[in-house]
């Protein structure tokens, strides 16, 4: 194969060699149902009890406080749902934004066709929320604030300890979509104030198909699939004991090279920021210069189509995205890119590049290179970019 620079780091990761090893047992020797009675069936209970245990320590929470679940969405879908049926007795509203994962979004869609009220709240030209229109916005019969981490098109992070102090002074939940931010950024969820907290396994070189909802105690929350008793009787379904310990084991490895991998990722991102905009002209960063996650950079460039660019980085063995994964495919430019206040003609030329741990500097730098003459290319065929000469000479 070719070289392939892998830079679609927010859309998936690669699953560690020895996330897999880990998980590897727990298919062909130990496959026995945890709930068994026998002991080499049982052993798996107290396995999935060792990787509840890891991962609520890295978020400052307790064991059983984490529900397992199929992922990000499962997650988001699990808290917004059943927060709206436990509590629709104290008020029937919620509180979002504009640039929530479509996993909230959705879902926020569709409590409000069975008669919830839902306010989603604009981000300012780098992404941000503002406190005081989230003060603003909540009413007696708010019942949740669910705003994400961080953002999985732009990067930007999002002021949660803030968030989550507006909530507690108002008796409020409050949801955090941190599928983007989990192991990328620390978080404490007795800090920040958080209530319940979404996470998958395969953004951080984990398994696809695995994450959780952290719940804290004392939250009413219905069970989200009816059946056995796993999950404290909420998440029926025998556990998914490989894709648990592949969580698991994820989870701990990014936690302890976090520090480490966000420095060197931090700074190779700058780098390759600082190249894009100083080399190619009518470029722009799109999110916060540093609340961003380490490894995203999202750019837009005018006079050009996005999905055109990412196609011949594609031939040149480079993975982008035009922004969203559940957003291509589909002409609308991104909702997050609208929200922060591109003109649709400016969001369509738009490219998000997401590094890993395994990013070199000489990636970027090819991907550098190779960027500056496609668009250059593409700007030559751009009947945009000649009116916009024309005019320049006038
Ligand atoms: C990827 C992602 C999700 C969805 O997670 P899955 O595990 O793929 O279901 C939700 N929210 C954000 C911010 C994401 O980046």
């Amino acid at each position: 194969m070719e070289k392939l620079i892998y830079l679609d780091n927010a859309a998936t990761t690669k699953t560690a060699p020895e996330v897999v090893e880990a998980m590897l047992p727990y298919f062909t020797e130990y496959y026995g149902n945890p709930s068994s009675v026998y002991g080499f069936a049982a052993g798996n209970k107290e396995v999935i009890t060792r990787q509840r245990e890891t991962i609520a320590e890295i978020i400052g929470a307790e064991a059983n406080e984490i529900y397992f679940t199929a992922g990000g969405s499962e997650s988001d879908n699990w808290a917004l749902k059943a927060t709206a049926e436990c509590y629709e007795n104290k008020g029937r509203h919620i509180i979002t934004t504009k640039i929530e994962h479509h996993a909230i979004l959705h879902t926020a869609e569709y409590l409000e066709k069975k008669g919830f009220e839902v306010t989603y709240l604009d981000v300012d030209e780098k992404g941000l929320v503002d406190l005081e229109q989230l003060r603003a916005a909540i009413r007696p019969d708010t019942i949740l604030i669910s705003v994400m981490f961080a953002n999985n098109e732009i990067g930007t992070i999002q002021p949660i300890k803030e968030i989550g102090e507006i909530a507690q002074e108002h008796g409020i939940l409050f949801h955090t979509d941190a599928v983007q931010a989990f192991c990328q950024v620390p978080i404490n969820v007795d800090e920040c104030h958080i209530d319940m907290l979404s996470a998958s396994g395969h953004k951080i070189n984990g398994p696809k198909g695995i994450g959780f909802l952290y719940i804290r105690k004392g939250v009413k929350i219905r069970s989200f699939v009816h059946g056995g008793a796993q999950e404290r009787k909420r998440r029926a379904g025998t556990e998914n004991v490989p894709g648990i310990v592949g969580l698991g084991t994820a989870a701990k490895r990014a936690a302890e090279s976090m520090e480490e991998r966000t420095k060197k990722e931090v700074e190779l991102r700058d780098y390759f920021i600082n190249r894009i905009l100083t080399e190619i002209p009518y470029s722009r960063l799109n999110g916060h210069e540093s609340k961003r996650l380490p490894n995203n950079t999202n750019f837009s460039f005018q006079f050009i189509e996005g999905e055109s660019l990412l196609i011949m980085l594609d031939m040149k063995g480079i993975c982008g995205s035009s922004g969203s994964a559940c957003t291509s495919g589909s002409l609308d430019p991104s909702h997050v890119l609208l929200a922060i206040g591109l003109p649709h003609e400016i969001a369509h030329g738009s490219l998000r590049l997401t590094l890993s741990e395994e990013t070199t500097k000489e990636d970027l730098d090819y991907t550098a290179d190779v960027l500056k003459e496609i668009v250059e290319h593409l700007r030559k065929m751009s009947p945009l970019y000649e009116d916009f000469q024309k005019k320049q000479k006038k």
